[in-house]
């Protein structure tokens, strides 16, 4: 056991997303703050990607921070196995890259935080945790040389991924409702002049990929990101990666681009999102994929792990005492990003049970609506358009909630 004991007011466990996020805003705000992350270096723990996120709510925050993003555009391609759709929206897709390039989110906040007086760990992992009544009491952190050493926070932030050992550890009752587990793969690449750049095409086909998507997208210069992802219920004996390869191979936009362009790298993993009953234990505060904040729809979670970090870190520096900061997590977790989770789920049922037949007859009724009025308004409020809400009701009874959903997405 080390000899001393080490305060901070706040100790942040896992460098992502969430938790580089947090420890940044909460540097910022004046707490004592210790950044502790497993893997050598920011963004290591993940092969290089690029997430795509909606910009609707989250531009505020990428401004307060200053970080750099690769991008974003607010048009996108629907595609079904016979029709296509393009749509122009007020919601952008941001483009945030991921890994550990020196302008990924992780790399530019990590950075950030250092320079606010956020202290940071790498190769540190959270070994043995003491738990009281009133909650996080101390941890021993492990260094990979084998030096340990140990520390007393008044607030952790558990920011540490979905195999959280926050979440294992310091929350042996909570109830965990699962929702929906997925797996993607994808790949980089550059030279990828085939396709058009800043438009996002995103493709269903539920034979190719049951009950997933497939989205495309060029970014900054000629740099493009293709990834297919699944609910792991759909996969059958098949694993992801075959997906990704038998859809690049079947669909000639695809073929095209993997012909011409060059391959950065690969990148696969997965995910599960799910309901708790609450995101905190007495000062222990859940974010990110390890309060399995993701869209059970489509999987997305770098949003709600970006606000989520950043909320946790601004209660726990407004509040005056634990549990008010506890609450005031939870408050806005639940009006601001369940709601948004519960819908998902909902979409989520309706995306499972559609046929290719399905997703040509939605396309080919969107682009009807469209010729008739104005399509992102009647996805925002289809209660004033009264034919096209009815058109959409009959043809499947939950089609609107889903394309709701999604066009708030792409
Ligand atoms: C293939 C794939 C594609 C995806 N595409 C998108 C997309 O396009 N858009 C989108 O919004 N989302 C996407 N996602 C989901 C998104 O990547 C995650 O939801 C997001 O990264 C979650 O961020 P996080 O900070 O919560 O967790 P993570 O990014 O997983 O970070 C957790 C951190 O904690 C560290 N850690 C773990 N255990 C410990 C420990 N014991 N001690 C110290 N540190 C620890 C890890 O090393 C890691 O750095 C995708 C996911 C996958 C797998």
């Amino acid at each position: 056991m080390p000899e001393t004991t080490e305060k901070y007011d706040l100790l942040v466990v896992g460098a992502g997303a969430a938790g580089c996020t947090a420890a940044l805003k909460a540097a910022r705000s004046g707490l004592k703050t210790l950044l502790a992350e497993r893997a050598p270096g920011p963004g290591v723990h993940v092969q290089p990607k690029l997430d795509i996120t909606q910009d609707e709510n989250i531009k505020k925050i990428i401004k307060e921070t200053g970080v750099k993003t690769r991008g974003r555009s607010n048009k996108s391609m629907w595609l079904s196995r016979s029709h296509s759709l393009q749509l122009t929206s007020r919601i952008h897709d941001l483009f945030i890259l991921r890994g550990k390039h020196p302008d990924s989110y992780e790399s530019q906040l990590s950075q950030k935080a250092l320079d606010a007086g956020c202290e940071l760990s790498f190769n540190t992992s959270l070994g043995v945790v003491q738990i009281s009544r009133d909650g996080f009491e101390s941890a021993v952190l492990i260094s990979e040389d084998g030096s340990r050493r140990m520390v007393k926070p008044e607030f952790v932030i558990a920011a540490d991924g979905i195999s959280s050992h926050v979440l294992s550890s310091c929350f042996p009752h909570l109830q965990e409702k699962r929702q929906t587990e997925f797996v993607g793969a994808g790949a980089m690449l550059e030279n990828a002049t085939t396709i058009h750049g800043g438009v996002t095409h995103v493709f269903f086909d539920s034979k190719l990929l049951p009950g997933g998507y497939f989205y495309l997208c060029r970014f900054k210069k000629n740099n493009a990101v293709a990834a297919a992802a699944l609910p792991v219920h759909k996969l059958g004996a098949h694993s992801v990666e075959h997906y990704f390869k038998q859809f690049t191979q079947s669909h000639p936009i695809l073929r095209q681009l993997f012909k011409k362009a060059t391959l950065i790298n690969y990148f696969a993993g997965g995910s599960h999102a799910a309901r708790l009953d609450k995101h905190y234990h007495k000062n222990i505060l859940l974010t990110g994929d390890a309060g399995r904040l993701l869209d059970p729809l489509l999987g997305y979670g770098v949003n709600h792990a970006i606000h989520s970090g950043y909320w946790a870190a601004a209660a726990i520096a407004e509040a005056s005492a634990e549990e008010e900061a506890a609450g005031l997590y939870e408050r806005k977790l639940a009006s601001d990003l369940l709601p948004g989770m519960r819908e998902g789920a909902r979409a989520r049922k309706a995306l499972d049970s559609m046929t290719n037949n399905d997703f040509d007859s939605i396309i080919r009724f969107l682009n009807h609506v469209s010729s008739k009025a104005d399509l992102e308004k009647f996805l925002e409020d289809p209660i004033s358009h009264p034919i096209p809400l009815l058109e959409s009701l009959s043809r499947h009874p939950t089609t609107l909630l889903l394309l709701r959903h999604l066009y708030k997405v792409f």
